[in-house]
């Protein structure tokens, strides 16, 4: 499977398959700064300005935006698969890579989520 989840507390792709058990990450959005990426200033939205958002307490890197917390479609707005926390809660440890987009979260060539997995990159069993 070509599947790779990005890690970025750690700076390091995670292995395919691999849940995640912490509960506080750093915001994807804000990249644990508390700041908009796009503004500089104020609170960032996703996360209230903490800087960190709680998910879990079993989660995935969002395939998607892998984990950045942005739209690849607007990088000023968050990711819509993950609301801009750049990880996604799941359900159990039993997941596997999503066989419509690969593990991708990406619907093809228009870059829209999967509707198979909702783009975060695994079906749940
Ligand atoms: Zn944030
Ligand atoms: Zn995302
Ligand atoms: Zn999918």
């Amino acid at each position: 499977m070509n599947w790779v989840s990005y890690d970025f507390k750690r700076q390091k792709a995670g292995a395919p398959g691999e849940v995640l058990d912490r509960i506080t990450y750093p915001c994807g959005f804000c990249k644990g700064t508390g700041i908009p990426p796009s503004k500089k200033t104020g609170a960032c939205l996703v996360c209230a300005g903490k800087g960190t958002v709680d998910v879990g307490p079993l989660a995935v890197v969002c395939a998607y935006c892998r984990g950045a917390g942005t739209s690849i479609l607007n990088r000023s707005l968050s990711c819509a698969v993950c609301r801009g926390k750049g990880v996604v809660q799941v359900t159990g440890r039993t997941i596997s890579a999503c066989a419509a987009c690969r593990g991708g979260g990406r619907s093809g060539a228009t870059r829209l989520p999967c509707t198979a997995c909702r783009g975060i990159g695994v079906n749940m069993h």
